[in-house]
């Protein structure tokens, strides 16, 4: 899908880029007809983290969007530091998620992250419902842990190996993520 930009990891990098080399966003086909060529469609804004870590500099963001010459439908481009449809840090969600794969009960994982309870458990259940595939995806990236067992361990290993946007930017790049 292609949807996350992987190499621009902080808001800082985002917003410099597309102050000043805004086109790195640019699709480079339409990912809904594959064949157009997107241009640059103006900026929606949005949230790109509420947990109380963040700066309120940071809290909205501008994301770049595109729209397809050839047949008319707009995409837009997310820097790997924002995470889809989600309100947290990725960083946030990795440490709730991390925690929860080491056998933390959701009370602890949540209170690890600053984030709610009913937050932690609405990650846990996302992981649970579309972790297989995600597991089938990456373990076809990064063969060594397919010989990880559960999938506590394997989220285990592959998170205390690579960050959860890094993970999500290769998903991104076969699946629609989330
Ligand atoms: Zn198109």
């Amino acid at each position: 899908m292609h949807r996350i930009v992987a190499t621009v990891t902080s808001l800082e990098h985002h917003l410099r880029l597309l102050a000043h080399n805004p086109d790195l966003y640019r699709p480079p086909v339409c990912p809904h007809c594959g064949v157009g060529k997107p241009w640059r469609h103006g900026c929606y804004q949005r949230k790109a983290d509420r947990s109380p870590r963040s700066s309120a500099a940071c809290n909205r963001v501008p994301v770049p969007r595109f729209r397809c010459h050839a047949c008319a439908q707009t995409c837009s481009r997310l820097p790997a530091c924002i995470a889809p449809r989600r309100w947290y840090d990725w960083v946030v969600q990795q440490i709730v998620l991390l925690g929860l794969a080491s056998g933390d009960s959701l009370h602890a994982a949540a209170r690890c992250g600053k984030v709610a309870r009913h937050t932690a458990r609405r990650w846990r259940d996302w992981l649970a419902q579309r972790g297989e595939q995600f597991a089938f995806f990456l373990r076809s990236r990064f063969p060594d842990w397919g010989r990880v067992g559960d999938a506590a361990a394997f989220w285990h290993a592959s998170l205390a190996e690579r960050s959860l946007p890094e993970l999500m930017a290769w998903l991104d790049r076969d699946l629609i993520v989330p």
